[in-house]
């Protein structure tokens, strides 16, 4: 007996996990990219977390999928930001189960807990995400499974109901103290950094598809940098370190140019490529005040396209009204 479980990252699916293999099931952990997880790669802590537990690991990518059929259209609506957790929930269970025949896995299952999380985690919410997997009998959330019905899993016998559990609400305390008894180390918090729970990350994004349409290749260029949207509609992007210089010279949009002061060392920057002529001048003089530049010199600005010269601002204090 096999199952795939969805898997975050973060302690509850680990735990959720060893429940299921401590009854001698073998699971797969399938993680779903989105896109929209944290900035920086967690592939090898979740290789990490599956190797203390004993489960095999495969990464989907479903970037253009979750563009196409969750984000903007979202049939029960955004949490306090730009989040879908139920859509979200409901289609990393559809795409997991296309992968049952290929594992020969007979279940699902989730580290979700009841009362946990303020939108995906009610009740409720668990129906509704049950019901957009379109496999709703098949889902065990083996953490809080006695709080709710019997799935077809338990009902026939595949796993034992009795040795799941009843954790419900906000206190991590029981999975803490789980965590400590099988000795698991370097765990994380559930769901840890989903950035469209962000606050700000969601108005970068809404920002964005005010202007343009989004596609996968757009993802990586919002979570890099400072963004700033300029008076005609264009759209700079500033390296703020040598990482943030690193991402947004690997895009891979076609929406930008790149840009660089040429006389000066300042920051790696991406720039609209169908910005007018004054936001033009505008972006160029920014990208100066931003590099080691100095007040009343004229320097040159690289947009790999056209070459513009401007001077630095007296102070950023006056860029602030830009900022996204
Ligand atoms: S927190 Fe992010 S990844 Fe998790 S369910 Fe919500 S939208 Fe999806």
């Amino acid at each position: 007996m096999k199952a795939l479980a969805l898997f975050s990252g973060g302690l509850d699916s680990v735990l959720a996990m060893k429940l299921i293999i401590d009854q001698g099931i073998e699971v797969i952990a399938i993680n779903v990219n989105t896109g929209f997880g944290a900035t920086t790669s967690r592939d090898e802590h979740m290789k990490f977390m599956c190797e203390q537990i004993g489960a095999k690991l495969e990464i989907l990518d479903l970037r253009d999928e979750y563009l196409d059929e969750v984000l903007f259209d979202p049939k029960y609506g955004y949490g306090k930001n730009f989040n879908p957790c139920i859509d979200c929930h409901g289609f990393m269970f559809r795409y997991t189960a296309d992968l049952l025949k290929k594992y020969d896995a007979a279940f699902m299952i989730s580290g979700e807990v009841v009362g946990q999380r303020p939108m995906s985690q009610r009740k409720d919410a668990m129906i509704q995400v049950q019901k957009l997997s379109e496999h709703d009998d098949l889902i065990v959330r083996p953490l809080c499974a006695k709080l709710l019905a019997p799935t077809k899993p338990e009902r026939e016998g595949w796993i034992n109901r009795e040795k799941l559990l009843d954790i419900s609400g906000r206190s991590r305390s029981r999975q803490l103290q789980l965590a400590k008894e099988i000795g698991l180390k370097d765990f994380e918090p559930p769901a840890g950094g989903c950035l469209l729970t962000e606050e700000k990350f969601s108005d970068r994004l809404r920002d964005f598809t005010k202007y343009t349409t989004m596609d996968k290749n757009d993802i990586d260029t919002l979570k890099a940098g400072r963004h700033l949207r300029l008076p005609d509609g264009a759209k700079l992007i500033i390296g703020r370190d040598k990482d943030d210089n690193e991402k947004l010279k690997n895009t891979t949009s076609d929406k930008y140019l790149r840009a660089r002061v040429l006389d000066a060392s300042g920051p790696f920057c991406l720039f609209d490529k169908t910005a007018t002529i004054s936001d033009k001048q505008l972006a160029t003089n920014i990208i100066i005040t931003y590099a080691r530049t100095q007040k009343d010199k004229l320097y040159t600005v690289d947009f790999t396209d056209y070459q513009l010269q401007g001077q630095k601002f007296d102070s950023k204090d006056q860029l602030q009204q830009y900022f996204i």
